[in-house]
C-alpha cells in the first residue's frame, strides 16, 4: 500500500481531495513549495477528488505577489477553495483574512523556516476570524487537514491549520486515509449547496467583516451525522461537548474577550454599528470539531481534542507549550528521573488554538497540576506577556479562581536536541521556585541554529513595554522611519520625552518628504540623461520613477536599481547610490501621547491634521482605565479619535494591543495605505514595571468592553469602495462617538436612499471648492460691471430644460438695455452670504419633478430656507415662476404647481424682503406658454423699478433657432471639426451638437454623475451616443465583430440594438470620436443622417421564415434609405479623412456643397420610413411618418406596398397640442416606385412643415392641418402619378416569435431574447462575448428586430449543430420567458438619455419580475401582452401603441397608458398620471388577474380594458386627450 512521507504530502492530498480549487503559493514560481510537486503530481496523473466534480484547478501563485487576493474570484463564484503556503505571507494578508474569514476556505500554513519558525506569525493572525488548527505530527497533519476541511464545510467559516514540518521529519511513512472516511468527514452534500451559492459581494471592499447571512453550513451542523453516518440531534454528540443551541455555561475565554465570547465572533463584531447577523460562536466550532474527531475515531481509533495532553493522570505539573518539538519535550518528560525537576510533569498543546476554548484546557489539565510552565516560541516579542501566556492565565484564573494553578511564562528559543534537559531542568526549577520569574529566556532567542555556544535556560531581566514600536516594526521592517525618535525605551511610559516635541518630528517628516521628492526629480532627470555607461540604468530609473510613490513596486525595484547602478559605476551612477537609502519608500511615523489630547488645537495632532499631509500618527494612551475618572476634572482630556474623524479627512483608529493584537496589525496596515494624514490611538494601561500581566489585561479588557476605548477604524474614502467608513471592532461605543456616527450616519444614508438630495447634502458638507468658485465668480461678474450707472438688478435662476434660463438671460439684457447694472446668475453659482446685500433680486425657476427646485437652484434653496442669519431688509425682491397647471391631475397634488417659485416667493418675504411687484407665474397651459405670464409681468417689474418709460430702447436680435444653426452650418460642417481638436474640454458647442445629430452622434453626459461631478467644480462627464444607420438591420457575422470591437474599445462595453433595427454606441468620449466613425466606417456601415432633420435608418420586418420576401423587402429598404441620403460631403470630411489631408473643406471654405433633395436647411423635424410585411407588424407601420406595408403578389413575390404617412411618436406631456398619431392610408404603390413615393412624401413635408415650433413640426401635424386628401394632393401632384387603391391585407402582431423557424428554402433562423436590447457580458450570463463567439464561426447574417431582439439567421443545415451548442453555451438559447417579458420594450433613458425623466432600461425588467408573479398564479405565463415604457415621452420605444405603456413624468413616477392594440393598430389613452411603482403594482396585479378570468376567447389585453370600460379607445390620434377621464385618478380595478 502506498504511503505518505512527509507533513506536505498529506495535507497536500487531502486538499486535493477536498477543493475545487487551490491557490498554491511558492517561492517563486520555478522552485516547488512542500505541497506543489504533489499537486503537480495529481493534476498530471488527471486524480479525480471528492469535492469538485473531476480534477481541481491548481493556481500556483508567488508569494509575493499578494497570493490570497487570487481566493476571492474562486469563493464568490461557490467555489470551495484550498490555499497551502508557507507562515510568511500572513501578517501582510490581514486585510483578506478578515474578509475571507466569512467563506469556507482553508488555509493550510507550513511555518517556516521550519524546525524553528517563529510562531508570531499566527498569534498575529489570533483575531483574524479564523478557527485556527495546529498539527505535530505526520499522522495529525493528516486527520487535522481532514477536519479542516470538514470544519470550514460545516461552519461556513475559514479554518487555518498549520504546523512545523521539522515535527514530523522523523515519523515513520503513515497510510493514506481511506476515500470513505474522507467522503463521509466532508459532507460532499453540503459543500454542494456551497458550490450552487454565488456571493453577491462584487468588490474586495463591499461587506468587509460583514458576516455573510449564508448559514448553508450552520444549517448542516445541528445534526452532524456521527461516524455511522446516522445523523444525531443537536446535543446528542460525543461526550463532554455541547450542541450549539446549548452554550456552555463556562464557555471560553480568551486574553482578547471575556467569557462567552469567541475569536470567531470577535472577528464577526469587526462590523459597522448597525448590524449583529447570527455568527458562528465558539460552541459551535467545539461542536463541529467533537462530531468530526469523533468519526475519525470511529473509523480508525486516534483521538483529537481541543487540547492535547500527555503525561501522569496526577501530575503536579506541567509544561504548556506553543513551538517546536512538543515530541521531544514529551519524551524527555516521560523519561524524567526521580532527581529531576520535571518529574511527575505533563506536557499539553493545543491542537484547536483559535476559538481558545477555556473550559476544554480545564478539562484537559489534571486538576492535581499546581503549575503551569508556559513556553511560546515567540522570535518578533512586541508585548512584554506573551499572548499564549495570557490565554492560558486567563483561563485558569478565571475558570478555577483562587485554587488556580500558577502559571509563569518562558520565552522559547532554539533548543538544540541534546540541551533540551536542561533547559527543562530550568525551566521546572524556576517554575517550583518561591518567587518564579516571569519570562525568563529559554535557548537561543534569535532563533539561530548555527553552532556555537548554546544556552539551555538564561536568566535575562524583562524587557521595557514598547509594544506597539515593535509591532510597527514588524509590520514595516527597514520601511519604518519614526520621526520623533527619543529612545526606544520612552515610547509608551510615560508623556514627558515623547510630548516635547511632536512638531519637530513632523517638520522633519516634510523636510524628508521634499528631500525625497527632490531625488526622484534627480532620478527623472538622470534617467533621460546619458551619463551613465550603458543603457540600462536609465531603463530602471524611469521603471522606479513612475512607482516612486507606490512604496510596493518603490520598494520592489530598489534593490534592483541599486545593483544596475553600482555595475554601471559612472559619476551620474555614483552620484545618486550617495543617496541610494531614497529609492526606498518609507512608512513614516510621529509618536505621540496622551498628553496631546489635553490642549488638542495646539497639538501635533492638529497640524498634522489640518497639513493634509501624508503622515502617520500613533498616539498612545496609558492611562488605566481606573484611574481616569479620578482625573483631575479641570483638565479633561479630549477625545482626539472624535476631533480628528470631525476634520474629515484623516484615516482614525482606536486600538489596544492586549484586546486584539491582530486589529493594532490591521489599523497600521490601512493607516499607512491612506493617502492623507492618519492618527492611531493606541490604548496600553500602564504603571510601572512591576505591573502584573493579569493587571493590564483586566484594565484593557474594562476599558475595551466599557465603551471607554472602543476599537474602531474610520476611513473617510472608504465610501469611494463601496465600504462602510465606520468599522466597530469592539462591542460598545462611547455616547459622543455614537453621536458623531448617528450624525455622519444621518446624513450618509440619507444620500444614499434619496439621491436626489445628495447635491444640498454635500453642499451643507464642507465643499470649499465650490465656494471659493462661486465667490470668483461674483467677483469677476462685479468687476465687470464697475463703472456702469444705474441701479443694481441681480437676476438669479434655477432652470433644467433652458426656459428660466432664457428668460433670465433675456430679462438680463433688457434691464441692461434700460441702464440697470444687472448680473445673471444660476441660483446655486451665488454666494448666498451675499444676498442680504444685494439692492434689487429677481429670481426665476422652473419646476422639476414632484414641485421640487431645478437641479442648478436646490442648494440654493436650502440654504435660504433653512437660514437663520440672513437678513433681507435691505432687499427688494420679486419671483417669476414657470410651471405647467395641469402637470399634476390629482387634487391632493395641484399644489406643486409652481412651487418652487411659490415657496421661494413666502420664503424671502418672511427674511424681511420687499416685494418690488408680486410673484408672477408662467402656465405651459395658457395660449403662449408661460410667455402669456410673463409678458403681463415683466412690464410691472420696469414700472416699479422707475425704468418703464424708456425710451430707444435697441431692438433685441432675435434668438437662434434650429433652423438658423442648420441655414449656417454650410451643410452640416458647422465648427464641429474644431470643436474634435479642443482638448480643454469633453464637450462641444451648442451649435455643432445640433449638428452632429446629422451625422449620427449627440452629445450626452452620464446623469449619474452630474451631482457628484458639479460639487467637485468638474463639468459633467460628457460623452457621445453613436447611432448606425442600418437599413433593415441586416448585419454580417464580421460587421457584427467590427461592432462588438468599437463598444469594447471606443465605447462603454456595451451596445444598444435599437427599437429602429440598428447599433447604437454609448459613452464614446470626444477623443474617441473620430476613431469610432471611422472604425463603422470601416466596417461598411455609417452614421450619416442617423439622427437629425433627415431621413433616418429605413426599417423593415425581419421575417425568418420567409426569406425570399424578406430579400426583396430588404432590398427595398435599402433603396429606399440611399436614395433618400443627404450629398453633403461634410460627413466624409469630418470623420473619415486623416489629420494629414489637407483636402478638406471645412467652414468657411468657398467650395459649396448641394443637397439637391434636402436644400440647407434640410427637414423641419426627423423622418422615419418603415416597411412592415404582413402578417408581422414587428416594424410598427403606423408609428412612422412612412409605413409601407408589402404586399405579395400571386407569385409570392413582392408586388408593391400600401403606402401610409403621417404616424409619429413624440408628444410634450400635458400639451394636448401634441399627440401621438397613427399613419394615414394614402392608397397602394408599384415596388420600383416606392423610393420615389417616399421621396415625394418627404418633399411635400419639407416644405410644408413648420419651422417654427419643432413640437409641432412632424409630418403628422402637416397631414392633420392640411388634410389627408390635400396631402395626397400634393404628393400625387409633385410624383405625377397617383396611389393605387389599397390592396387588403392583414397584421397579426407587433412581437417577434422567439426560437428556431425553418425558411421556405430550408435554412435556419434563431430569434433570441435580448432584454430591451442591451448586449453586454455580465458574470452570470456572458452575452456579449457568446456573440462575439458565434459571429466568428456564423457564416449567414444577423438580423436586428424592430423590438430589439436578435435574429441569427441563415443557418445551413451543417452548421446547425454547431450554432445550437454554441448558443447553449453561452446561455442564448434561453428563450424561456414570460410572454410579457417577450413582449416588453423599454427605451434607454438613464443614464445618458438627456431627455430622461424617470429610468426606463434599467428600470422595466423589475418591473417586469415584479408582475410576473400574478401571471403564473393566474396561467399566464405563456401570454402576450404588450407592454413598453420610455424614460419621457419623446416615445423611443414607441410606447403609445402598447397594450399598456409607462411613460415617466418625474424620478420615479410614470403615466400608465392602456387600450393599445395588439398589432401596434391602436393607439392608448392615458389612464393614470405621475403613478408610483406601487400604485402601478396595484392597478396591474388585480386587472391582470381580472383579465384572465373574465376575457373571452382570444381576446387581447388592449382590448379586454376597453371592454370592460376601463378605458375609452383612441380611434387616433387627435383623439388621444380625448375622453380621458377628468380626474385620472380612477378607481383601482377589483
Ligand atoms: S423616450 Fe425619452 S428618455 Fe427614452 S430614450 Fe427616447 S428621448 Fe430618451
Amino acid at each position: 500500500m502506498t504511503s505518505i512521507l512527509t507533513a506536505g504530502e498529506a495535507v497536500a492530498r487531502i486538499a486535493y481531495l477536498s477543493s475545487d480549487v487551490i491557490v498554491s503559493v511558492q517561492p517563486s514560481l520555478a522552485t516547488d513549495s512542500e505541497f506543489s510537486n504533489f499537486f503537480k503530481q495529481y493534476a498530471e496523473n488527471r486524480a479525480s477528488g471528492l469535492i469538485c466534480k473531476g480534477v481541481p484547478e491548481i493556481q500556483s501563485v508567488r508569494h509575493n505577489a499578494d497570493p490570497l487576493l487570487s481566493l476571492y474570484q474562486p469563493v464568490r463564484s461557490g467555489k470551495i477553495a484550498t490555499v497551502t503556503t508557507g507562515s510568511g505571507i500572513l501578517v501582510k494578508s490581514i486585510p483578506h483574512l478578515y474578509r475571507l474569514a466569512n467563506y469556507p476556505v482553508v488555509i493550510h500554513v507550513s511555518l517556516h523556516p521550519t524546525g524553528n519558525p517563529d510562531y508570531s506569525d499566527i498569534t498575529s493572525i489570533r483575531n483574524a476570524g479564523f478557527t485556527l488548527l495546529q498539527s505535530t505530527s505526520l499522522q495529525e497533519a493528516q486527520d487535522l487537514a481532514l477536519t479542516a476541511h470538514a470544519l470550514a464545510i460545516r461552519s461556513g467559516k475559514g479554518v487555518i491549520h498549520f504546523f512545523d514540518a521539522a515535527n514530523s521529519q522523523n515519523d515513520q511513512p503513515i497510510a493514506h486515509e481511506s476515500r470513505d472516511l474522507v467522503m463521509n468527514v466532508l459532507n460532499t452534500e453540503l459543500a454542494r449547496q456551497y458550490q450552487g451559492v454565488k456571493s453577491e459581494e462584487l468588490s474586495l471592499y463591499v461587506s468587509e467583516g460583514r458576516p455573510l447571512t449564508r448559514n448553508i453550513g450552520l444549517s448542516g451542523m445541528d445534526a452532524p451525522p456521527l461516524a455511522n453516518g446516522s445523523p444525531v440531534a443537536s446535543g446528542q454528540a460525543s461526550p463532554g461537548t455541547t450542541g450549539p443551541q446549548q452554550p456552555s455555561s463556562a464557555s471560553s475565554s480568551s486574553s482578547e474577550r471575556h467569557s462567552g465570547s469567541s475569536a470567531v465572533s470577535e472577528a464577526e463584531s469587526a462590523t459597522t454599528v448597525d448590524s449583529q447577523p447570527r455568527s458562528v460562536s465558539s460552541d459551535d466550532i467545539d461542536f463541529i470539531c467533537s462530531s468530526v474527531w469523533s468519526q475519525i475515531r470511529s473509523f480508525t481509533g486516534r483521538q483529537y481534542g481541543p487540547f492535547n495532553y500527555t503525561g501522569p493522570a496526577n501530575a503536579s505539573s506541567a509544561l504548556f507549550l506553543f513551538g517546536s518539538d512538543p515530541g521531544l519535550f514529551a519524551s524527555e518528560l516521560a523519561s524524567a528521573h526521580h532527581a529531576d525537576f520535571f518529574r511527575d510533569a505533563g506536557l499539553i498543546t493545543p491542537v484547536l488554538y483559535r476559538p481558545w476554548l477555556a473550559e476544554r484546557l480545564l478539562e484537559a489539565l489534571p486538576r492535581s497540576v499546581r503549575r503551569v510552565a508556559v513556553l511560546e516560541q515567540i522570535r518578533k516579542r512586541t508585548t512584554k506577556w506573551g499572548p499564549v501566556l495570557l490565554d492560558v492565565l486567563m483561563s485558569l484564573k478565571s475558570s478555577a479562581g483562587p485554587q488556580a494553578p500558577a502559571v509563569v511564562g518562558f520565552q522559547l528559543g532554539y533548543l538544540e536536541e541534546t540541551t533540551i534537559v536542561q533547559a527543562l531542568s530550568g525551566i521546572f526549577q524556576n517554575l517550583l521556585g518561591q518567587s518564579p520569574i516571569q519570562n525568563l529566556e529559554v535557548g537561543a532567542p534569535d532563533g539561530s541554529r548555527q553552532p556555537g555556544p548554546r544556552r539551555g535556560l538564561e536568566l535575562s531581566p524583562p524587557k521595557l513595554e514598547n509594544a506597539y514600536m515593535k509591532i510597527l516594526d514588524q509590520v514595516f521592517a527597514e520601511r519604518l522611519y519614526i520621526a520623533n525618535k527619543q529612545s526606544s525605551n520612552n515610547v509608551g511610559l510615560g508623556d514627558q520625552a515623547i510630548s516635547a516635541s511632536p512638531e519637530y518630528g513632523f517638520g522633519s517628516l516634510l523636510a524628508r518628504k521634499a528631500h525625497r521628492q527632490r531625488f526622484v526629480g534627480e532620478v527623472q532627470a538622470a534617467a533621460k540623461s546619458h551619463d551613465f555607461t550603458t543603457n540600462t540604468p536609465q531603463k530602471w530609473l524611469t521603471q522606479w520613477a513612475l512607482a516612486a510613490s507606490n512604496a510596493v513596486e518603490a520598494n520592489k525595484l530598489a534593490p534592483d536599481v541599486i545593483q544596475r547602478l553600482a555595475t554601471d559605476g559612472s559619476p551620474a551612477a555614483n552620484q545618486l547610490l550617495s543617496s541610494k537609502g531614497l529609492f526606498f519608500k518609507e512608512s513614516q511615523w510621529l509618536i505621540g501621547s496622551d498628553a496631546w489630547s489635553y490642549d488638542l488645537g495646539n497639538s501635533g495632532v492638529h497640524h498634522v491634521l489640518a497639513s493634509g499631509e501624508n503622515v502617520n500618527m500613533l498616539i498612545i494612551d496609558s492611562t488605566p482605565y481606573s484611574e481616569h475618572a479620578a482625573h483631575d476634572a479641570a483638565r479633561r482630556k479630549k477625545d482626539i479619535g472624535l476631533y480628528a474623524m470631525n476634520f474629515g479627512n484623516a484615516y482614525v483608529a482606536s486600538v489596544a494591543v492586549y484586546s486584539s493584537y491582530t486589529q493594532v496589525l490591521q489599523a497600521m496596515l490601512e493607516a499607512e495605505a491612506f493617502e492623507g494624514p492618519s492618527v492611531v490611538m493606541a490604548y496600553l494601561p500602564y504603571n510601572h514595571e512591576e505591573d502584573s500581566p493579569l493587571n493590564v489585561l483586566q484594565e484593557t479588557k474594562k476599558a475595551v468592553d466599557l465603551g471607554y476605548w472602543p476599537l474602531y477604524r474610520w476611513d473617510p474614502k472608504a465610501g469611494d469602495k463601496g465600504e462602510e467608513p465606520f468599522k466597530l471592532d469592539s462591542e460598545r461605543l462611547k455616547q459622543e462617538l455614537q453621536e458623531f456616527l448617528r450624525r455622519d450616519n444621518h446624513l450618509t444614508q440619507l444620500m444614499r436612499r434619496h439621491p436626489e438630495f445628495h447635491a444640498s447634502l454635500s453642499e451643507s458638507y464642507g465643499s470649499e471648492v465650490r465656494k471659493v468658485q462661486k465667490r470668483k465668480a461674483k467677483d469677476a461678474y462685479e468687476a465687470l460691471l464697475e463703472g456702469l450707472q444705474g441701479a443694481p438688478l441681480t437676476i438669479l435662476f434655477a432652470s433644467d430644460n433652458g426656459n428660466a434660463e432664457n428668460l433670465a438671460k433675456r430679462l438680463g439684457r433688457r434691464g441692461k438695455a434700460r441702464g440697470l447694472k444687472t448680473m445673471v446668475m444660476a441660483m446655486d453659482d451665488f454666494p448666498l452670504e451675499d444676498l442680504g446685500n444685494e439692492e434689487n433680486v429677481v429670481c426665476i425657476t422652473s419646476t422639476a419633478g414632484q414641485g421640487e427646485f431645478p437641479q442648478n437652484g436646490r442648494n440654493f434653496w436650502e440654504g435660504v430656507k433653512n437660514s437663520t442669519d440672513l437678513d433681507l431688509v435691505n432687499v427688494s425682491f420679486t419671483v417669476f415662476a414657470l410651471g405647467d397647471s395641469h402637470y399634476w391631475p390629482r387634487k391632493e397634488d395641484k399644489h406643486y404647481y409652481n412651487k418652487p417659485g411659490k415657496d421661494l416667493f413666502v420664503r424671502l418675504t418672511t427674511l424681511g424682503g420687499k416685494q418690488i411687484v408680486d410673484i408672477g407665474m408662467g402656465d405651459d397651459q395658457d395660449p403662449d406658454g408661460y410667455q402669456t405670464g410673463y409678458n403681463e409681468w415683466e412690464p410691472k417689474l420696469w414700472d416699479a423699478m422707475g425704468v418703464g418709460n424708456v425710451e430707444n430702447i435697441p431692438d433685441e436680435p432675435p434668438p437662434i433657432t434650429n433652423e438658423d444653426i442648420k441655414l449656417g452650418s454650410n451643410y452640416l460642417r458647422g465648427t464641429i471639426a474644431e470643436g474634435l481638436q479642443d482638448q480643454s474640454t469633453g464637450a462641444i458647442s451648442a451649435a455643432d451638437q445640433q449638428l452632429t445629430k446629422f451625422h449620427g452622434t449627440y452629445m450626452q453626459d452620464d446623469r449619474d454623475l452630474r451631482d457628484e461631478r458639479k460639487a467637485q467644480g468638474l463639468e459633467p462627464a460628457y460623452s457621445f451616443m453613436i447611432r448606425c444607420r442600418l437599413p433593415g438591420g441586416v448585419a454580417t457575422p464580421d460587421q457584427w465583430q467590427q461592432m462588438d470591437a468599437i463598444a469594447s474599445h471606443l465605447g462603454n462595453e456595451t451596445m444598444k440594438l435599437t427599437t429602429r433595427q440598428t447599433f447604437q454606441f454609448h459613452g464614446v468620449v470626444k477623443g474617441k470620436l473620430k476613431p469610432a466613425m471611422q472604425a463603422i466606417n470601416q466596417a461598411l456601415m455609417t452614421t450619416i443622417a442617423a439622427c437629425g432633420d433627415v431621413n433616418r435608418n429605413v426599417m423593415c420586418s425581419s421575417l425568418p421564415e420567409m426569406s425570399e420576401l424578406h430579400r426583396e423587402a430588404h432590398a427595398a429598404a435599402k433603396k429606399i434609405s440611399d436614395h433618400l441620403l443627404p450629398s453633403t460631403t461634410a460627413y466624409h470630411e469630418i470623420w473619415l479623412k486623416d489629420d494629414n489631408d489637407k483636402n478638406v473643406q471645412v467652414a468657411g471654405d468657398a467650395v459649396q456643397d448641394f443637397e439637391p433633395l434636402y436644400g440647407p436647411t434640410y427637414l423641419p423635424r426627423k423622418f422615419k420610413i418603415t416597411i412592415a410585411v404582413p402578417p408581422h407588424n414587428d416594424t410598427d407601420v403606423y408609428a412612422h411618418d412612412i409605413g409601407c406595408i408589402a404586399i405579395k403578389g400571386e407569385d409570392g413575390k413582392l408586388q408593391g406596398f400600401n403606402v401610409l404617412a403621417g404616424g409619429g411618436m413624440g408628444v410634450t406631456h400635458n400639451m394636448k397640442k401634441t399627440y401621438p398619431q397613427t399613419g394615414r392610408m394614402l392608397g397602394y404603390c408599384d415596388k420600383d416606385a416606392i423610393h420615389i413615393a417616399c421621396e415625394k412624401i418627404m418633399l411635400v413635408q419639407k416644405d410644408n412643415g413648420d419651422r417654427k415650433n419643432r413640437k409641432h413640426a412632424r409630418l403628422k401635424y402637416t397631414i392633420d392641418d392640411m388634410g389627408l386628401d390635400v396631402f395626397k394632393g400634393k404628393v400625387e401632384e409633385l410624383w405625377g402619378q397617383k396611389f393605387g387603391e389599397p390592396k387588403p391585407f392583414h397584421f397579426d402582431s407587433n412581437i417577434d416569435t422567439f426560437g428556431w423557424q425553418k425558411d421556405e428554402r430550408g435554412m435556419n433562423h434563431f430569434t433570441m431574447f435580448i432584454e430591451n436590447g442591451r448586449i453586454e457580458d455580465t458574470a452570470d450570463f456572458p452575452m456579449k462575448t457568446g456573440l462575439r463567439e458565434i459571429a466568428k464561426v456564423h457564416k449567414g447574417e444577423f438580423r436586428l428586430t424592430g423590438n430589439q431582439h436578435l435574429i441569427l439567421a441563415n443557418v445551413a443545415e451543417d452548421q446547425l449543430d454547431t450554432m445550437k451548442d454554441m448558443l447553449k453555451q453561452y446561455k442564448l438559447d434561453n428563450t424561456n420567458f414570460s410572454g410579457l417579458r417577450l413582449s416588453s420594450s423599454a427605451c434607454v433613458a438613464f443614464p445618458t438619455c438627456g431627455l430622461a425623466m424617470a429610468e426606463s432600461e434599467r428600470y422595466l425588467p423589475e418591473l417586469v419580475t415584479k408582475l410576473e408573479g400574478v401571471l403564473e398564479e393566474n396561467g399566464m405565463r405563456q401570454e402576450s401582452i404588450v407592454m413598453r415604457m420610455t424614460g419621457c415621452p419623446n416615445g423611443c420605444a414607441r410606447p403609445w401603441l402598447a397594450e399598456v405603456a409607462f411613460v415617466g413624468k418625474a424620478y420615479g413616477a410614470y403615466n400608465m397608458y392602456l387600450g393599445g392594440g395588439y398589432h401596434g393598430n391602436r393607439l392608448n389613452k392615458l389612464y393614470r398620471s405621475s403613478i408610483k411603482e406601487e400604485e402601478i403594482l396595484d392597478i396591474m396585479k388585480p386587472l391582470l388577474k381580472r383579465y384572465a378570468l373574465e376575457r373571452n376567447d382570444g381576446e387581447r389585453f388592449g382590448d379586454f380594458v376597453i371592454r370592460i370600460g376601463m378605458i375609452k379607445p383612441t380611434k387616433e390620434g387627435r383623439d388621444f386627450h380625448e375622453d380621458v377621464s377628468d380626474d385620472v385618478e380612477l378607481a383601482i380595478p377589483t
